[in-house]
């Protein structure tokens, strides 16, 4: 497969590809940009159908976080590592000790932290290895309540641009996907006054959120169907696209799931449907800032990192008001503020 000519590719630094033949270990990392700062991002762990789809993920992922630590006001470049293998059946402290040497011998330019298929427990593995790891059990701990704090700020946002109020009550949302994020996100919309519309594959998550909250639980097929005010996907990508984008209803599409955009199109598609989208890397930040806190001299600590991730409310709002301003979709917008944050760092850096 080639890897400089790719699509994927666009503008990545360096790749690394890791190998520890004793423990199994294939690994790979995309350093995407370090313009900001030492490139952070996930370590996911998947069963990919063949090398060149690992290597496009990576590069994808990568690039993801390069704007969406930008957008987030972090000094962190944009870079995500992938393990290739089934994180049930392949997965050992020693391949995750392996992956730890891999990331130290980049000298700080990648940090690590835990993604799909990658746990607390597996990051204790790395960090024997190397210090360049962060989203650590005793330290930020779980990303999820901050990443649905966001959310729940984003869709206030969303309402107050949209509505003039950012009042919940009357408001209906649906949250598609009740995981870590999605039951934490119905759970604060439940307290705020909404009504909720929820749906899951299991059957288990959708019961505990309704005995909670008192939600109406739909079919997963077409929860992005029901006639609601917001639509929030917390569960898979690619779930705005040509077949469900036709059929939303809600004006406001805000929710945690990465890689929400079928196409880059598609967000065009929906600002010509009047529906306002919170672009998904910016809303669905607080993760990544809460573990950011733990990276700072002064280390980890739960009031300052809640305090940055209030700031999501305001940059969504900057972001509704300069795609209302401009013409331009919301997921324009954001990219441009980001490739502007890092523009800007990059002239520094040169003229220093
Ligand atoms: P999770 O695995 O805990 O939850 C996902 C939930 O979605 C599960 O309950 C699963 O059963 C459900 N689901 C799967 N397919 C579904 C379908 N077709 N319809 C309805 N429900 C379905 O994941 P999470 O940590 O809650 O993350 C949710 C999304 O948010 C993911 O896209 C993730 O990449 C993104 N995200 C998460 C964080 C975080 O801090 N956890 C940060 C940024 C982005």
């Amino acid at each position: 497969m080639s890897v400089f000519s790719c699509a994927a590719f666009d503008g990545h630094e360096q790749v690394i590809f890791g190998h520890d033949p004793e423990t199994g270990l294939k690994a790979i990392v995309a350093l995407h940009s370090t313009v900001l700062g030492p490139g952070v991002g996930g370590c996911r762990m998947w069963a990919y159908p063949d090398e060149a789809a690992a290597v496009t993920d990576v590069l994808r992922l990568a690039r993801g976080m390069t704007y969406k630590n930008a957008m987030a006001g972090l000094d962190f470049g944009g870079a995500k590592a992938v393990i290739l293998g089934d994180a049930r059946r392949d997965k050992t402290p020693a391949m995750m000790r392996a992956f730890g040497r891999f990331v130290e011998s980049l000298a700080g330019r990648y940090i690590t932290a835990e993604d799909v298929g990658i746990g607390t427990d597996d990051m204790a593995h790395v960090r024997r290895e190397t210090g360049h790891v962060l989203g650590l059990a005793e330290t930020s701990g779980d990303p999820s309540p901050f990443t649905a704090l966001g959310v729940f700020l984003g869709i206030r946002a969303a309402l107050a641009h949209a509505r003039g109020s950012d009042e919940l009550t009357g408001v209906t949302v649906a949250v598609q996907g009740l995981g870590h994020v999605g039951a934490d996100l119905a759970r604060r919309l439940h307290e705020s006054g909404a009504r909720l519309v929820v749906a899951d594959i299991h059957r288990d998550a959708t019961d505990r959120v309704a005995a909670a909250t008192g939600a109406r639980v739909v079919d997963p097929a077409v929860i992005h169907a029901e006639p609601v005010d917001v639509y929030a996907p917390c569960a898979l990508g690619a779930v705005l696209n040509d077949r469900t984008i036709p059929e939303i209803k809600a004006g406001i599409v805000a929710g945690a799931a990465n890689n929400q955009l079928a196409e880059p199109r598609h967000a065009r598609m929906l600002a010509d449907r009047g529906v306002l989208y919170a672009p998904d890397y910016v809303i669905n930040a607080g993760g990544v800032i809460n573990i950011a806190v733990e990276h700072g001299p002064a280390g980890y600590d739960v009031a300052r990192a809640t305090a940055l991730v209030r700031g999501i409310g305001d940059t969504m709002s900057r972001i509704f008001a300069e795609a209302a301003r401009t013409g331009r979709t919301t997921a324009e917008v954001a990219d441009a503020m980001a490739e502007a944050r890092i523009r800007a760092a990059a002239a520094k850096k040169k003229a220093a």
